[in-house]
């Protein structure tokens, strides 16, 4: 059967690792129909549309992507393509499995939670205004129907794949009503749904703080949008950084797959980015598809790649001197 899958390789080290992730998936014996669309800044210039309809017409017609980074104007410009793709299409979770890799030197040992955040709302309401010169607001928008889903989503995610513990990270103690309104719903939904997962509540600065001491005590974390940005990258930082971190944004009928790292400007069109984090990020990909033989075979490659431990066949950020090109054929290499 031949997939048909929607590929956004988006700007700065977009265009490398998403095409080392569709020549890996082909080489793994998937087959593919890549419907390549554009988004960002690319797309601005060649379409006048940072997001312009062929992308959320192919989105919309195959519920599928596997999509590069796309950077965001800071303090001016257009808004995030990304929270307007998870938006708009409503990929209310974002899941991010955070693990040590085995020859990924790091501080820890042992590695394996998951990140999972809630997509769509919060602070990335981007409803910000001017009230008077010099006083501006943001709003932070909390409804019950996104609590209580991702709330739904964290359980079931922790039943399905065997896992025991929810964590939520919160600041309940100063935003009571918004904050408040996450963990009664969290509460109800672990008592109604999963009462046998263990399930903690930390206000995030503690969270925090355990978090960079004993990583190992945690499972799966719950958090809500702004938290789980911070938090999905101070949790790659645990087990390698940004180059081993995948990612997906799933919603009910519709799943983006993208990796947890932005479009590195310093190493954008060097040939030096890791492409493994939207490698793992299209294994995921595959799963979600059904494509697990597959998806098991890249992993294994990888694993034993980066186990081997050969500088020559590893980027710079998990210690190594290969280019981009240097780790996938190295990992071509190991998937025979
Ligand atoms: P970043 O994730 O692009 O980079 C942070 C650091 O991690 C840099 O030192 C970078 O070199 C390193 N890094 C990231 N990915 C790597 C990889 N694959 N291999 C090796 N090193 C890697 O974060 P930033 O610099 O804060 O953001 C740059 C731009 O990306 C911004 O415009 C931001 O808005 C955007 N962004 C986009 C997404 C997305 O599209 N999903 C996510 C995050 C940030």
């Amino acid at each position: 059967m031949t997939h048909q899958i929607c590929l956004i390789p988006g700007d700065g080290i977009g265009p490398e690792v998403t095409a080392a992730a569709r020549e890996v998936i082909e080489a793994a014996g998937v087959a593919v129909e890549w419907l390549i669309l554009p988004a960002g800044a690319v797309a601005a210039e060649q379409y006048g549309d940072v997001l312009p309809p062929q992308t959320i017409g192919a989105i919309e017609h195959y519920r599928l992507a596997l999509k590069g980074p796309v950077t965001t104007p800071i303090g001016k410009g257009f808004s995030s393509v990304n929270v307007h793709l998870r938006k708009h299409f409503k990929l209310y979770a974002a899941v991010r499995p955070v693990r040590s890799l085995t020859g990924v030197k790091t501080r820890f040992e042992n590695v394996d939670l998951v990140v999972i955040r809630e997509n769509t709302e919060g602070l990335y309401s981007e409803l910000e205004n001017e009230i008077v010169p010099g006083v501006v607001q943001s709003l932070k928008v909390v409804t019950r129907v996104a609590c209580e889903r991702i709330a739904r989503f964290a359980f079931n995610y922790a039943r399905t794949r065997g896992r025991k513990k929810v964590t939520v990270f919160h600041k309940a103690n100063i935003m009571k009503r918004s904050d408040g309104l996450m963990l009664q719903c969290t509460r109800e939904i672990h008592e109604a749904l999963a009462p046998e997962i263990l399930y903690e509540e930390l206000i995030i600065d503690n969270g925090c703080m355990q978090l960079v001491l004993d990583p190992t005590r945690f499972d799966v974390l719950l958090l809500e949008n702004y938290n789980g940005d911070v938090i999905s990258d101070l949790c790659a930082g645990l087990v390698g950084g940004l180059g081993v971190v995948p990612g997906a944004n799933i919603g009910e009928d519709c799943a983006i797959f993208e990796a947890v790292h932005g479009s590195a400007p310093d190493l954008a069109g060097r040939g030096l980015a890791n492409p493994l984090a939207c490698i793992m990020s299209g294994v995921m990909m595959l799963n979600h598809i059904g494509e697990s033989a597959a998806a098991e075979r890249i992993k294994s490659a990888y694993n034993a790649l980066l186990a081997a431990g050969n500088p020559d066949e590893l980027t710079g950020d998990i210690g190594g001197r290969a280019t981009t090109r240097q780790f996938v054929e190295a990992l071509l290499r190991r998937m025979g």
